[in-house]
């Protein structure tokens, strides 16, 4: 409705449609005071209807002459007839000095055909609607512009002329081309780091992020790592063309990287810091160059431009990255620095961690090599008790055709030709392996393992297999290492040192027993004869002819043990009675000591009483014997819980605890230069500990050195 507000295209139509006064006149008489002067005239004499009109075409012209946009209109010749002052702060032309000029006056010199264009639909009655195009000011400066035309129709409706809003979207523009630059930056680094991750292959992972970036972001790509000695070493170099990447190659060779320039690649490496050259002149050429031919070559490549970046991993410049842009006519700015840089550390992690990746698999790879190489077997388990590494060795050892097979094999399982033994010959039990005793909590674990034809045979191999664990940082187990040690040798030569002590303490036996026999007789003859000296002799070679008896008796013990014969004659025995007996015996015989008896077990244990005689026997020998400056043994009685308790207690040199384990083992002795003085053979606490264990017993040592020591035998007490 005329007088009400129109607003936008509306009013704009209604400017466009508005005939101007003269039509075809000559431009310079369309300006804005002639459309005033259009509307005044018309003022005259009219209707009401028309005043409203007039009023309303006033309204129209404020409006135009005070919009933000340009509001300009023209012939259907692109002469410009009317010019607001939107248009004047827009292009920076004054209405005096745009009407009456080619539209052209605005339109950059590329876009005059798509003038042309306009005019002619134009010339047709085409509206143009928010139509996008460049304009260029007064200044130069060119403008992003969002422009609508409409035809100016005359009264005999012919059109005549055409009106154009602008706009000025360049801000719109820059701001859309951010966003899209920036996210297009996105979607470029999210490639890159996918890239990157995708291997761990360095040459590889070089050579993908190279195809990335030639020739999108660079006509020329390359990367310099810095060696050991902080030489750079040509690690990529891309371009699209093969014979360009030969011909660079080549040039690096013969102009080598100039380490003291003041700019560069030796530059940001020492500093760190990017380099950026948005704009390469021929000066700078000039100056960089070395030589004419270095120039001419320079000069041949074609720089345009050219950006630096550090190669960064764990806060250290490991190289230089390159971008270089020379046929594309690409000009590097801040913002392809910046991309280029969180190329650079980006690249810089991942090449890190393909180096990092690469190192581990050497040092995986040499290991290995020694692993197959060592003789012993070596068995990793998971905590699950499962075989994830196995050498060579291990599966020999275990009899198993190959290390798969091993792996895929069951504890135990027998394998083709053998069973599993102990020491003893008897079926390994599973929950003894040694790793399985880490895994329940044992620090350290060792046995010895027989490889056995069948049940019940001699075993034919053995190893010593000895496990430990590895713990996480929580303290938990990771995995268990078990190293298979071959003793067959050392088992063997112990067992032809076993069978050669069981054949000498027989064969040993006989002399002695029949040479007793003989001093028997003589004793009576010359007891007869009232041969003082001859019989004190005697008494000496009995004496020394008992020590011999006990020495064969032990190692016949000792053979027998082995063969697991040591048989015992079970009955009820008194303990404080077969100790009392035992004491008086030993002091008998014991001028230098006195020993005494202390408290009471009051207890019997069910066992052999020669047998558990000869385990006190053997304690207080010890005791007198390691105590040589002390004058008492001392024997406690006692019971504890279900227990009868012997401690035998002397005052002697006593026992390193670095000893105090092995000290029951067989022929074990302690050889520190004190303890080598002391004759004896190492048996008799082995024999000692064997006999208490098949007692149901055991036998345990308090000592420090130099402060005696005491044993103490546990017997299962029976009730009465
Ligand atoms: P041996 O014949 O050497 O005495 P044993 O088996 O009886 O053999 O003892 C083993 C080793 O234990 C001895 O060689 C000695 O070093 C040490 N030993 C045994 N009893 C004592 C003790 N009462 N005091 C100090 N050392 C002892």
């Amino acid at each position: 409705m005329p007088g009400d507000p129109l607003e936008g295209q509306e009013v704009l139509q209604q400017v466009a449609h508005a005939p101007l006064p003269g039509e075809n006149a000559p431009a310079a008489a369309a300006s804005a005071s002639t459309v005033r002067t259009y509307f005044a005239s018309i003022e005259q004499g009219e209707s009401a209807a028309q005043q409203r009109a007039e009023e309303a075409q006033k309204l129209l012209a404020a409006i135009v002459a005070f919009s933000d946009d340009a509001i300009i209109s023209k012939t259907l010749d692109g002469i410009i007839t009317s010019w607001n002052n939107g248009a004047t702060r827009l292009f920076g032309y004054s209405a005096q000095e745009a009407i009456g000029q080619h539209i052209t006056l605005i339109v950059p010199r590329e876009l005059w055909p798509q003038e042309d264009e306009i005019l002619a639909r134009l010339r047709r009655g085409i509206h143009i609607d928010h139509f996008e195009t460049l304009r260029v000011a007064k200044d130069g400066r060119s403008l992003d512009i969002s422009l609508s035309i409409s035809p100016i129709r005359g009264e005999d409706e012919t059109i005549i002329g055409a009106a154009t809003i602008m706009r000025d979207i360049s801000r719109q523009k820059a701001m859309a081309r951010q966003l899209w630059e920036r996210e297009e930056q996105e979607r470029f680094l999210t490639e890159v780091s996918k890239v990157l991750a995708s291997t761990l292959d360095y040459q590889g992972t070089l050579a993908n992020i190279a195809r990335l970036i030639v020739p999108r972001l660079a006509d020329w790509f390359a990367v310099d790592l810095l060696d050991a000695e902080g030489h750079f070493q040509l690690a990529v170099l891309e371009h699209q063309k093969a014979e360009q990447v030969e011909w660079a190659r080549a040039l690096r060779e013969r102009f080598p990287i100039d380490y003291d320039a003041p700019a560069g690649l030796p530059q940001v490496a020492r500093t760190g810091r990017s380099e950026l050259y948005p704009e390469i002149t021929d000066e700078m050429l000039a100056a960089a160059a070395r030589s004419e031919e270095e120039l001419a070559i320079a000069r041949q490549v074609g720089y345009s431009s050219l950006m630096l970046v550090p190669l960064v991993a764990r806060g250290k410049t490991i190289g230089v990255v390159t971008f270089v842009a020379t046929e594309s006519g690409k000009k590097y700015n801040a913002r392809d620095l910046a991309l280029a840089e969180e190329l650079g550390r980006r690249a810089g992690v991942a090449l890190d961690n393909a180096r990092l990746y690469n190192e581990a698999q050497q040092a995986r790879d040499q290991l290995e090599i020694i692993l197959q190489g060592v003789a012993d077997g070596i068995i990793v388990y998971d905590k699950d008790s499962r075989i994830i590494y196995a050498n060579e060795a291990a599966a020999r050892m275990t009899d198993y055709a190959s290390v798969e097979n091993l792996q895929r094999a069951r504890p135990l399982e027998p394998t083709r030709r053998f069973e599993i033994t102990d020491e003893e010959g008897r079926p390994f039990p599973l929950d003894r392996l040694t790793h399985k005793r880490v895994l329940a909590g044992e620090r350290k674990a060792q046995a010895i393992i027989g490889y056995t034809q069948k049940a019940g045979g001699r075993p034919e191999r053995w190893s010593l297999v000895t496990s430990s664990p590895v713990y996480d940082d929580r303290g938990e187990i990771l995995f268990v290492i078990t190293i298979t040690h071959d003793i067959t040798e050392r088992m063997l030569a112990e067992q032809r040192k076993d069978e050669f002590i069981s054949m000498a303490s027989h064969e040993l036996k006989t002399p002695v027993t029949s040479l007793k026999g003989f001093v028997y007789v003589l004793q009576r003859r010359l007891r007869k004869q009232g041969d003082a000296q001859a019989l004190h002799y005697l008494e000496r070679i009995d004496t020394q002819l008992d020590k011999l008896t006990r020495l064969v008796s032990d190692l016949l013990d000792l053979s027998r043990m082995q063969v697991g014969k040591l048989d015992l004659q079970r009955t009820l025995v008194d303990l404080d009675a077969l100790i009392a007996e035992t004491v008086e015996n030993m002091q008998a015989a014991t001028p230098t000591h006195r020993l005494t008896i202390e408290g009471a077990t009051r207890a019997q244990v069910s066992g052999d009483e020669d047998r558990l005689a000869q385990v006190f026997i053997n304690l207080l020998t010890n005791a007198i014997k390691y105590s040589p400056s002390a004058n008492r043994v001392e024997v406690h009685l006692a019971r504890e819980q279900d227990c009868a308790v012997v401690r035998v207690q002397d005052f002697g040199i006593g026992i390193d605890e670095a000893h105090q384990q092995q000290i029951f083992e067989r022929f074990y002795q302690v050889t520190d230069p004190e303890e080598k003085t002391y004759p004896g053979l190492g048996i008799g606490l082995h024999i000692s500990k064997t006999i208490v264990e098949r007692h149901q017993g055991c036998i345990e040592v308090h000592s420090r050195k130099g402060q005696g020591a005491t044993f103490s035998v546990f017997l299962p007490i029976v009730e009465r």
